[in-house]
């Protein structure tokens, strides 16, 4: 055990898909795993935590992922779509509470695209702030409009990195497609935010081992993981949630496996336990995302059920209650734009091989 820790400290890109494999059946390792994890984001990363303020500003999607509350397909929910004004306004916002990132979250909805994204993007990047998208997958010429127009960071996570499973959770679409939409999205300059659920149904070590392998692979700058959390107006109503403690591990053995991914301690980690977040800022995240969508849209973002934070009666609540819960753990708000830390693992190759 103790070498597999010390192979994963110093030489993270020699750890093989069977030695992962192992290590994600093994519980008896996790205690060392989640303390190496912390001591690897603590080495290369300091104890700051960045914030992003997310906007949901649309539910509305065209998709039908199974697992997913805003599929089109669920006709029980009441579908909303926030004005440009109203978008930019809620980022003005989240610049005045001194939060340097505007993450721009919604369905695959293409009422925007892509020239109102574009211009809210330009007016977004006028309050110095990092803007991230996250709008699900797009022809490249979009992407490239609005990396014109600013932004600076896409997240796309990939969900599982089985293709299999990836075809049977997500109709009509492949990880190949999913993977060449992260590959283009790097090559226009995007930092780009992959990751993945964790207990979906059909989902064992083998693979989320590949999870990991791909991450490391395509060398994601953002890597969002989470439990798998049933949605009851889904197909996949009836399977069984995800777990805290395979979630943790998963995001521990990100963290080593690439020391200067950004890692968010997710909402949904928040949702599964009471304190998921506080837990995953201590086995290797180091990014928390307050939800800033303003009332009434807030709680009709439904990804899965009995998501946190949607009925504070302040909007903005979000805000304070992170920087709190931060603190909490003995880690430092940041004030930054919170781009990836670059370098870091060019140095980690070159001290533990100077021969190769
Ligand atoms: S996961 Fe994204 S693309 Fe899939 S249904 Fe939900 S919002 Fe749409």
């Amino acid at each position: 055990m103790k070498e597999i820790i010390e192979k994963l400290t110093k030489r993270p890109d020699s750890v093989t898909y069977e030695e992962l494999v192992d290590i994600l059946r093994d519980p008896a390792i996790d205690e060392d795993l989640f303390k190496a994890a912390d001591e690897v984001r603590k080495k290369y990363l300091g104890d700051e935590v960045f914030l992003r303020g997310i906007i949901e500003f649309s539910n509305v999607c065209r998709r039908n992922c199974l697992y997913c509350g805003l599929r089109a397909q669920n006709k029980k929910l009441s579908r909303y779509r926030m004005t440009p004004s109203e978008i930019v306004e809620r980022a003005k916002l989240i610049a005045q509470k001194g939060i340097k990132t505007v993450v721009l979250q919604s369905g695959e909805d293409p009422y925007y695209m892509p020239d109102a994204i574009a211009e809210i993007i330009q007016k977004i990047k006028g309050f110095d702030v990092a803007v991230t998208l996250s709008l699900g997958e797009w022809p490249e010429s979009y992407y490239r409009v609005w990396k014109d127009a600013g932004a600076d960071r896409y997240l796309m996570r990939h969900e599982t990195a089985s293709p299999a499973l990836y075809a049977k959770l997500h109709p009509g679409s492949s990880f190949e497609e999913r993977e060449s939409h992260l590959l283009t999205l790097k090559r226009l300059g995007y930092e780009i935010g992959a990751g993945c659920m964790v207990g979906l149904p059909g989902q064992g070590p083998e693979e989320l081992a590949l999870d990991l392998v791909f991450m490391r692979e395509i060398d994601t700058d953002m890597a969002g993981i989470g439990p798998f959390i049933p949605h009851p107006d889904t197909p996949l109503a009836k399977e069984k949630k995800g777990s805290l403690r395979m979630s943790l591990k998963m995001i521990a053995l990100t963290r080593l496996l690439m020391p200067t991914c950004n890692i968010p301690a997710t909402t949904a980690m928040g949702t599964l336990h009471p304190r998921g977040r506080e837990l995953a800022l201590k086995c290797g995240a180091n990014v928390i995302m307050p939800n800033m969508t303003p009332s009434p849209y807030r709680a009709k973002y439904q990804l899965y059920p009995g998501k946190i934070c949607i009925f504070e009666s302040d909007d903005t609540i979000c805000a304070s209650c992170t920087v709190r819960l931060i603190k909490s753990v003995g880690r430092i708000p940041s004030k930054s734009k919170g781009f990836r830390k670059r370098g870091i693992e060019n140095e980690l190759v070159h001290t533990q091989h100077p021969c190769q």
